[in-house]
């Protein structure tokens, strides 16, 4: 009777709640969640493949009371509760898994085989840990339904398909998530982090993530003898110039405050030892956060590559082609720092200045950004949860370069510390932003 007394209090007082109140109710929702979590990391899906993850999310969101609607952009699942006047915002959450064999040795570890565009088969793992984050979406939606007369407003649970490759956001959009759904006036999401100790926070006002450019780049020889270079024009030796003079425009052309970064990633040509290709091909990452950076790198690598291919003598029906895969750019990602910096305030209140720590930008590719890009009408962040689990943060000292990254087969953070970590954080940015009156 006591506690129910001191929750009803607590109830009563304006957001953040205490720590104890909150933290208490998810903690009767952690072996469903939990159950959740290993559901999906057993089940993965690779990129706009996603069937199973909305499928089973659906109907735990329609018994909370959400409207749910699926395959929006394809593969992706929009949940909407209607809780009076007031603002509306969207919780996003990303599904998707990677083409990666699991290595964990976890006892619900993946043995799935998926599809790849080309159609061959590929092992499949939550190697991101998104399975970490569709658990705390659920684990958001049941806090605030159950808490619904502490806030006022439309909350949107968007559970995002394709943000590995960059095309889940984009193909949510172009299906009309703005219009046939209420456009957001707040977006909040969170990823797991492979740079923190588990149930740390971490936010980052302004830049977050960088722009990403897929860059292939055909670079045109003229085959022939490997003991004759000189009837031949060398494709190899020419796109290795080209790689080298590369790494000038992040050096010797653009700010050196402005980050960025162009990495040749693949480089093929060939296939015997006295034979000169007529042909090299290289795949390049070109990250950036300004708009104006990622146009200086993008023209920069065509005038590289072709002038690298005058200077080699190579006619002009010979020179390179540059192509830039529109279709797989991911923007950058831009905390509005107003709401950056209010999630923080709420953070360090909930958790504890020692728990809540501003991060430096990462160069690493999210979709999320899109959902705010270019609207001033619309605030969005992305906060960063550790998952890092503590006995081997400390066994590494927080060498994190001794430790698995984000996208390694060994990457299995302490998934209740951050689900529960994240719940709270996300409940409690929502309650904040939807406060009545
Ligand atoms: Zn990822
Ligand atoms: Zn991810």
């Amino acid at each position: 009777m006591r506690r129910f007394l001191f929750a009803a209090a607590a109830a009563a007082l304006a957001s953040p709640l205490p720590a104890a109140t909150l933290g208490e109710a998810i903690k009767t929702d952690m072996p469903l969640l939990m159950t959740v979590y290993r559901d999906m990391h057993a089940n993965p899906e690779l990129s706009m493949q996603e069937v199973r993850t909305p499928a089973k999310m659906a109907p735990e969101m329609r018994k909370l009371g959400f409207t749910v609607t699926e395959h929006v952009g394809k593969s992706g699942l929009v949940a909407v509760f209607r809780n009076g006047p007031g603002p509306v915002l969207m919780l996003r959450a990303d599904m998707d898994a990677l083409p990666v064999k699991e290595q964990t040795g976890l006892p619900f570890a993946s043995k799935a085989v998926g599809k790849l565009p080309d159609g061959s088969p590929t092992p499949v793992m939550h190697a991101c840990g998104h399975d970490t984050h569709i658990a705390s979406w659920l684990g958001t939606a049941r806090r605030m339904v159950a808490m619904k007369d502490q806030w006022s407003g439309t909350l949107v649970m968007n559970l995002q398909s394709g943000e590995e490759t960059g095309e889940g956001a984009k193909a949510m959009l172009g299906d009309g998530l703005y219009t046939r759904f209420p456009k957001p006036n707040f977006v909040v999401a969170f990823h797991d982090s492979a740079l923190m100790p588990a149930g740390m926070i971490g936010v980052t006002p302004g830049y977050t993530t960088a722009s990403v450019d897929n860059v292939d780049i055909t670079v045109k020889g003229v085959g022939g003898h490997g003991a004759s270079p000189q009837a031949t024009k060398d494709p190899i030796v020419l796109a290795s110039r080209i790689v080298v003079s590369l790494q000038t425009l992040v050096s010797r052309e653009k700010n050196p405050l402005d980050p960025a970064v162009v990495t040749v990633g693949s480089f093929q040509s060939g296939n015997k030892h006295n034979v000169i290709p007529d042909e090299a091909k290289l795949q390049l990452t070109v990250r950036t956060y300004k708009p104006e950076v990622r146009k200086l790198l993008l023209d920069g690598i065509a005038r590289i590559a072709r002038g690298e291919a005058i200077a080699a003598g190579l006619p002009d029906d010979r020179m390179p082609t540059v192509t830039i895969r529109d279709t797989q750019h991911t923007p950058a990602t831009f905390n509005s720092e107003k709401l950056a910096n209010r999630a923080t305030e709420l953070f360090k209140a909930q958790f504890g200045a020692d728990r809540t720590t501003v991060l430096p930008p990462h160069m690493v590719g999210e979709d999320v950004g899109r959902y705010w890009l270019d609207d001033p009408a619309v605030q969005g962040t992305l906060f960063w949860v550790g998952g890092v689990p503590k006995a081997k943060w400390d066994a590494a000292g927080g060498d994190t370069t001794k430790l698995p990254s984000l996208h390694s087969p060994f990457w299995a953070p302490d998934a209740d510390i951050v689900i529960a970590t994240a719940t709270e954080a996300m409940t409690v940015v929502s309650l904040d932003i939807l406060k009545k009156g």
